[in-house]
């Protein structure tokens, strides 16, 4: 059911929002890349998805701290395509600090890409899915959107306000054939985290392998990374028919971080 429908994933030049711009080119969706990156590495994976499963891509090298290039992305994406079917705000940024040191810029980036990007792309998205009367809105929150770690106090922030986010645009589309639901990822291992491990084994005199360890050690009862791939197959499953009266809700796949 999902063949031929447009799906605008944000940051999926890499990571997890790669494996979900996959996961939907694999069900034949036209799909349209965003997020940073070497002109050479973007072109490959665009030609690599365009090619693997025989789809259309579009790249908007919009950046989404910018309202304007987020707005101009949805308008590309319907003038291209036709249609604004799926949203997926994944493009997501950390930094670590704690709060009397946590730089003001850091701050405002944090919650500019993590939040309310989110905020600009749905507004811009909801007139076109509502016109079609379908839509699907997927937010990539985070563990950090139901609980809290040290050091990490806009992440927190900008994750638990995607949470609120997520409630009120679901409620406000109800019957609109649209829904608005939000993936809570554990630990997933990708560039983004990667520089967060290679930080700890430097900091605490480790090896980069240790560090990975003691990251999920310290948070995630199961001892093992989710991958991009898993969360394409949740979002997937968000977009499909099976799951058109889910939302306005958390999935977490956290392999047990929340249930604590
Ligand atoms: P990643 O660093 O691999 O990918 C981030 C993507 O966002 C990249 O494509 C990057 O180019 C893009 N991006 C960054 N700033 C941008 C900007 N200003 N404009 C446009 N694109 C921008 O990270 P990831 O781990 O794949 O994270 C993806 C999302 O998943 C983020 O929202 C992150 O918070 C969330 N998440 C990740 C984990 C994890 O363990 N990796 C866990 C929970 C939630």
């Amino acid at each position: 059911m999902l063949k031929g429908k447009t799906a605008i994933v944000t940051g999926s030049t890499s990571g997890i929002g790669l494996g979900i711009a996959e996961a939907f080119a694999a069900e034949g969706c036209n799909i349209v890349l965003n997020g940073f990156g070497d002109a050479a590495t973007i072109e490959k994976v665009e030609h690599d998805v365009r090619e693997k499963h025989k789809i259309k891509t579009f790249y908007s090298p919009a950046d989404m701290s910018k309202p304007a290039e987020i707005a101009k992305m949805i308008a590309d994406a319907k003038a291209h395509f036709g249609s604004v079917d799926i949203l997926v705000n994944n493009a997501g940024i950390q930094f670590t600090a704690k709060v009397e040191d946590f730089p003001d810029d850091k701050w405002d980036a944090v919650i500019a890409i993590n939040m309310s990007a989110s905020f600009h792309a749905i507004k811009a998205a909801l007139p076109i899915m509502k016109a079609q009367k379908w839509g699907r809105i997927i937010n990539i929150a985070s563990a950090h959107g139901l609980v809290a770690s040290e050091e990490k106090v806009a992440y927190v922030t900008a994750k638990h306000g995607l949470v609120g986010m997520t409630k009120v645009v679901a409620l406000e589309t109800a019957n609109d054939g649209i829904t608005c639901n939000a993936i809570c990822p554990g630990w997933v291992h990708t560039p983004l985290v990667q520089k967060q491990i290679e930080a700890n084994a430097k900091r605490d005199g480790i090896s980069v392998e240790e560090a990975s360890k003691a990251l999920l050690r310290a948070k995630q009862p199961m001892l093992t990374f989710s991958t991009p791939e898993k969360l394409g197959g949740l979002a997937v499953f968000l977009a499909g028919d099976d799951a058109s009266t889910i939302t306005g809700t958390t999935l977490s796949m956290d392999g047990g971080w929340t249930a604590q």
